[in-house]
């Protein structure tokens, strides 16, 4: 049998950055020294080829734009790979994870994000693990077949579904977690994969790629002493189109008449609102306390258990493609990537 071909794609971040010697500060180094750092990846059983951003950068900077170059790579290469690896920042990592397990749609071939604390040349660097380990998850195959057919994001020992990630820890190598859905994988003396947990695509389904992005869309966080006039400011907006409000527990929110008025008001400009915990686990449940059932009369979406990061991006993703009004709420209310329970 032949070996798996993987295209890795460096985009930036702190794996492949280096020291000015002068400032102190990280940036970017050129892609081809990365290999160089880290012979042992011509001793994996697979075919390893590169591609680089021509300028990386720092995640801090990621964007819809890069997200569709990521894209057309994986899009363009797509016959040629067995499975890509993503090189990119941890800052925001979770976004991008989100955002392309969205943007491809029936993928049957592993996309798995990496990065790392550390850079590539600093002596303790967990780079190397968490590179050398997701090109071996992503070479994985069952009589030809990848096993992993979704969006992964892998770091420290662990592969998550990317679009249930979140950064949590910017000093510890355990980063990310995905607090409403188990890890994919485990990396110990073997790679388990919990099989029974990954998505199923059609495998006779044919790659989509959708890069319509619709990026009028905000977050909000709730907090006791929120403001009506800047609330009515941000709501009233003209171009916005969608929001991720974040409530507080089961999804609970002050009740005072303006602040409902407010949202009500949206809804019916065509707004939509989606209803997502602040918490870092559990599900939004509205109906279940007081504070919550308004939100529910009046017409907000609910996020269940899904994440800032999956929701922002699903709403860029779903207003792009121009859904019908009445059929928003009902698709929003949908796992599409395994991204809610
Ligand atoms: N600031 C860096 C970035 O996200 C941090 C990292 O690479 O982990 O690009």
């Amino acid at each position: 049998m032949s070996k798996p071909n993987i295209l890795l794609i460096y985009t930036g971040g702190t794996i492949g950055m280096v020291k000015n010697p002068d400032s102190g500060a990280l940036k970017a180094f050129d892609f081809n020294n990365l290999l160089k750092r880290i012979p042992e990846l011509r001793l994996l059983d697979c075919n390893i080829e590169t591609i680089s951003f021509n300028e990386p950068i720092d995640s801090s900077n990621m964007s819809p734009k890069y997200w569709g170059m990521i894209a057309d790579s994986i899009e363009t290469n797509y016959k040629d790979f067995d499975g890509f690896v993503v090189l990119h920042g941890s800052d925001t990592m979770s976004y991008s994870a989100s955002a392309l397990s969205f943007m491809l749609e029936n993928l049957c071939k592993p996309v798995i994000f990496t990065g790392s604390q550390l850079p590539i040349g600093d002596l303790r660097t967990d780079a190397k693990e968490n590179l050398i380990t997701s090109i071996q998850l992503a070479s994985l195959q069952d009589n030809g077949v990848p096993i992993i057919r979704e969006v992964g994001l892998y770091f420290e020992y662990k592969l998550y579904r990317g679009n249930r990630t979140t950064k949590i820890n910017a000093e510890h190598f355990e980063a990310f977690a995905s607090l409403n859905f188990p890890h994919i994988a485990e990396s110990g003396v073997h790679l388990n994969v919990s099989t029974s947990l990954l998505l199923k695509p059609n495998q006779s389904s044919k790659l989509i790629v959708n890069k319509q992005l619709d990026t009028n869309v905000v977050v909000i966080k709730l907090f006791p002493g929120i403001s009506e006039l800047i609330l009515k400011t941000v709501l009233s907006s003209k171009d916005i189109k969608g929001v991720v409000l974040e409530t507080y527990g089961s999804g609970n929110a002050t009740t005072e008449d303006w602040f409902i008025t407010l949202l009500s008001e949206a809804i019916s400009r065509g707004v939509h609102i989606i209803n997502v915990t602040q918490c870092a686990g559990g599900s939004v449940f509205m109906g279940q306390y007081e504070t919550s059932s308004q939100l529910k009369d009046i017409g907000l979406i609910s996020g269940k258990d899904i994440t800032t990061e999956a929701a922002v991006t699903k709403l860029m993703y779903l207003i792009g493609q121009e859904i019908e009004p009445s059929e928003f709420k009902t698709i929003f209310e949908t796992a599409l990537r395994g991204e809610m329970s």
